[in-house]
């Protein structure tokens, strides 16, 4: 049988009110749909998974409509604080960021902490100075500033909230913009990969980090079982260790990428009532992705077929 590739990649969790806006709706979607075929060239050539995982989470990231690299929103300092992390499920290693300012593409830093150093995660001014030491040059505050970001986060002050980016609760307002963003891949050899970036959520403390860039948490990927990439609230993703939940699922029970995820999505609500979703890519190439939330936004290419997306 010939061999396909497979690739999801989603731009966060939430109730998204703005896609009532058929406008933005086909803004998002032909954003997540033009990744997808960014990542089929490098696939369908022969890329590896992790090649396509990190290029396309940094053209999210280079996109500023979602909560990642240039899009991340503020903390309750108005600062951009932004974390990331890579794995390869070929040997299980894997690369991580946390808490990081003026780095445009967190995760290609996350890739070299996996590359280049003996660690698995750096943080805040330690990471900054290993950026230094690759020759990541700095990128201005003003390139991470949106109006929109601005206006979230005196929207939260005035809440005397912290938020996801896009909220699900009532107060929620319906121009929050998509959020974090992921991917999940598997190559032509059959190798699998994950990626996460975030700038986390509004108006967090100085210094808290998320799921996103704890191994097992927000990000997994094993050649044996799956590669998982979650997106919601952080703290419930990593008291849970949703991402390694749903590869321990499909290795002991034996379950492909739909049936792990839906123990993931059980779990979730059973232990701690979570808020978000996750995409997942199993070891046979089968894509799956369900999410607690009113909505997420993501997008597919399952075996080498069609690209879909939608929320
Ligand atoms: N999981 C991210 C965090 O808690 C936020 C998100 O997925 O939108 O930092």
């Amino acid at each position: 049988m010939q061999e396909t590739f497979s690739l999801m990649v989603h731009g966060g969790a939430g109730a998204l009110d703005n896609v009532k806006d058929t406008k933005t709706a086909l803004r998002y979607l032909e954003s997540i749909r033009t990744v997808l075929e960014h990542g089929r060239e490098i696939l369908s050539m022969g890329g590896s998974a992790l090649e396509a995982v990190e290029s396309c989470a940094s053209q999210l990231e280079d996109d500023p409509v979602f909560n990642a690299g240039c899009g991340s929103v503020l903390n309750e300092s108005g600062k951009v604080e932004m974390d990331a992390a890579i794995m390869d499920g070929r040997d299980l290693s894997a690369g991580a960021i946390a808490a990081v300012s003026n780095i445009a593409n967190p995760v290609q830093l996350a890739r070299l902490v996996m590359a280049e150093s003996e660690h698995v995660m750096l943080i805040s001014e330690g990471a900054m100075k290993f950026a230094d030491h690759c020759g990541i040059k700095l990128t201005p505050d003003h390139y991470f500033f949106t109006p929109d970001r601005i206006q979230q986060l005196e929207q939260a002050r005035l809440q005397h909230r912290i938020m996801l980016d896009h909220d699900d609760s009532d107060e929620a307002s319906e121009e929050q913009k998509y959020g974090t963003i992921g991917a999940v891949a598997r190559d032509l050899e059959g190798n699998l990969a994950a990626a996460t970036s975030t700038g986390g959520i509004v108006n967090k403390r100085i210094g808290r980090v998320g799921d996103s860039p704890i191994i097992g948490a927000g990000v997994f990927a094993d050649n044996q079982t799956c590669a998982v990439s979650t997106t919601g609230f952080g703290e419930d993703f990593m008291r849970t260790v949703l991402a390694k939940t749903v590869s321990d699922a499909m290795e002991f029970l034996q379950c492909d990428a739909r049936g792990a995820v839906a123990y993931g999505i059980e779990y979730l609500k059973r232990k701690v009532n979570g808020r978000g979703g996750m995409i997942v890519i199993d070891h046979h190439g089968n894509c799956a992705a369900d999410f607690t939330t009113k909505k997420m936004i993501h997008g597919w290419i399952e075996k080498s077929g069609q690209s879909e997306a939608g929320f």
